[in-house]
């Protein structure tokens, strides 16, 4: 229970890789505020088994983390409620797949505002709590696609590629006060995220579900499985350790190969 003292805000977790790292995170003893949509029955379950885990509180906040307000109002319930965070897990995301000119104006608003923005603005309003503290782990879910560009992802990948170098600074920002700050780089990871896209891939190129998963998800990972969701938030709780003080700035693949070729 090395994390027992400590306060976790993970964005996007009431499904997929979020709550993967929420359930870590609490399993070592954080008090964790989880975020997220989906329904309330559901949410409310894995609220209560979290805070059943931790032994330390776990809060549901709905932000949407595409309104800056609402953004801050979650930080300062959480230090409120819950105590200052001491951890922040940038998690939340969402995805549209669609050739430039087809690009709805609107999609490429939200997956900036969701993806990247919100990222920014959840370290503006935690990094002061964590100087104050000396100490602060902030963790954002990157992406493959944070190094590499796939095709009819426009948004996603320059919101991930912007995501990786807002790491960078806000990491040399901190350095010297106890604060870390990374990213991690997942390829494919089975999740809702993953799955909601097959259909639009599969209208957007003309292929089955089949062709869609072996010769456009997996081609790209040498490996040929999908990474899954407690493989990164292994990573996201070894770097909240103090074996990993030194690990600064970076942004480290999980992602079966993908960017080694
Ligand atoms: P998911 O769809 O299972 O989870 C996304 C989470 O974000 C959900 O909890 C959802 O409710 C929440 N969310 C969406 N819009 C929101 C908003 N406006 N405000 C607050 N919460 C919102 O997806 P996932 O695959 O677990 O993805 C999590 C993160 O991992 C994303 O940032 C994604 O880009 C990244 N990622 C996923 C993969 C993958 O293959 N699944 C690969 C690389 C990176």
């Amino acid at each position: 229970m090395f994390l027992k003292g400590k306060t976790a805000i993970v964005t996007g977790s009431t499904s997929g890789i979020g709550l993967a790292i929420a359930q870590a995170l609490a399993a070592e003893g954080a008090a964790v505020m989880i975020n997220g949509f989906g329904d309330a029955d559901a949410i409310e379950k894995e609220r209560a088994a979290l805070a059943e885990r931790s032994g330390a509180g776990a809060l549901y906040d709905g932000a949407d983390m595409s309104k800056p307000d609402q953004i801050y109002a979650m930080v300062e319930r959480c230090a409120a409620e819950l105590g200052a965070p001491d951890i922040v897990v940038n998690n939340a995301g969402i995805q549209h797949v669609a050739k430039i000119e087809e690009f709805p104006v609107e999609k490429w608003d939200a997956i900036l505002a969701i993806n990247l923005s919100s990222a920014w603005h959840m370290m503006r309003a935690a990094v002061p709590h964590m100087k104050a503290k000396g100490w602060g782990r902030i963790i954002s879910t990157a992406s493959a696609h944070s190094l590499v560009a796939s095709p009819n992802k426009s948004a996603y990948v320059a919101a991930k590629h912007g995501l990786a170098g807002l790491t960078k600074t806000i990491a040399l920002e901190t350095a010297t006060h106890g604060v870390t700050v990374n990213c991690i780089s997942p390829g494919y990871v089975w999740t809702p995220l993953v799955e909601n896209q097959i259909p639009d891939t599969m209208a957007s190129r003309g292929l089955t579900r089949e062709q869609v998963m072996n010769d456009v998800l997996l081609a790209a990972q040498p490996t040929k499985q999908f990474v899954l969701p407690d493989q990164v938030a292994s990573l996201a709780l070894y770097l909240c350790g103090d074996a990993a003080a030194g690990i600064t700035g970076a942004n480290l693949s999980v992602d079966g190969g993908w960017t080694a070729q």
